[in-house]
């Protein structure tokens, strides 16, 4: 069912009145995790400043280590939901079982299908039978036909409304966090009809190549890119050596636009 052969016309994705995958890009910006009300409220005006419509951050971490910080659970999407009742931003969140999903409508506007969990069959149909889109990511060794068919599952419970987000592959190379695999989206803009996303922070791991992958994710065809922005990077409780703070992001969006308008 998300064969561009069965349905050939592209997806649109309707974020709250925002159209996803109309041509010109969505930015979805925002925290790795929740961590305060005033934190995630500081990235969100900034993010509303520059007319944008969407605020990320993760409520329930899936870390590596069970000791570094798991997020605030249900507290920390009553923030969002506040700062989203405050400034009028949709948020996209990551949930990470079934059992957390229906609690969790009530509070988020986009369900973000972590890489962990690209292949939690249980998670992918609960979302199918969710009424909110979904932000796919392809898993930290997934082959594209894998991650086909993990937006397959969830398209196959009756949920259209799914976004593909390439956040970078596990390789041999050790320069960045994990391999961007830039050639991911134009395929997945052939094989499917779904809009594409870039993350552009958990590829990388690296601030100073969010702005050259960002160019490039817009000039093969992405439909929309990710990246992370704390207040306060040094002190983030997940993720600090790779998200932007305030000021670098101003930088960051002003060059990107600035590209968007010369390309
Ligand atoms: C995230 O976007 O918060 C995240 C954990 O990313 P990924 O699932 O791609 O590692
Ligand atoms: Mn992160």
């Amino acid at each position: 069912l998300v064969s561009r052969k069965r349905k050939p016309e592209d997806t649109i994705v309707n974020v709250n009145g925002e159209e996803v995958g109309t041509g010109s890009p969505t930015f979805v910006f925002g925290p790795c995790a929740v961590e305060s009300y005033e934190q995630v409220l500081a990235v969100a005006q900034s993010i509303k400043s520059k007319g944008l419509k969407m605020l990320r951050g993760g409520a329930y971490k899936p870390r590596t280590s069970p000791y570094d910080f798991q997020g605030l659970g249900l507290e920390g999407l009553k923030i969002l939901k506040r700062v989203s009742d405050e400034t009028g931003l949709s948020i996209v969140t990551e949930i990470i079982t079934p059992s957390h999903l229906e609690e969790a409508l009530d509070y988020i506007d986009v369900i973000q299908i972590g890489a962990r969990n690209m292949q939690n069959f249980e998670l992918l149909k609960e979302a199918g039978m969710a009424n909110k889109p979904v932000l796919l990511k392809r898993g930290l060794a997934a082959t594209i036909d894998e991650f086909i068919n993990a937006a397959e599952y969830i398209i196959s419970k009756g949920n259209s409304q799914i976004m593909l987000c390439e956040r970078g592959i596990r390789t041999y190379e050790r320069a960045t966090r994990n391999t961007l695999d830039i050639s991911a989206v134009p395929i997945l803009k052939q094989e499917t009809h779904l809009p594409v996303f870039v993350d552009v922070t958990h590829s990388t791991g690296r601030k100073d190549l969010l702005l050259p992958t960002a160019k490039a994710a817009i000039a093969v065809g992405a439909d929309g890119v990710m990246a992370e922005v704390h207040p306060d990077p040094a002190v983030a409780l997940s993720d600090a050596a790779q998200q932007m703070d305030i000021k670098q992001f101003d930088e960051f969006y002003a060059e990107l636009q600035r590209f968007m308008n010369t390309h």
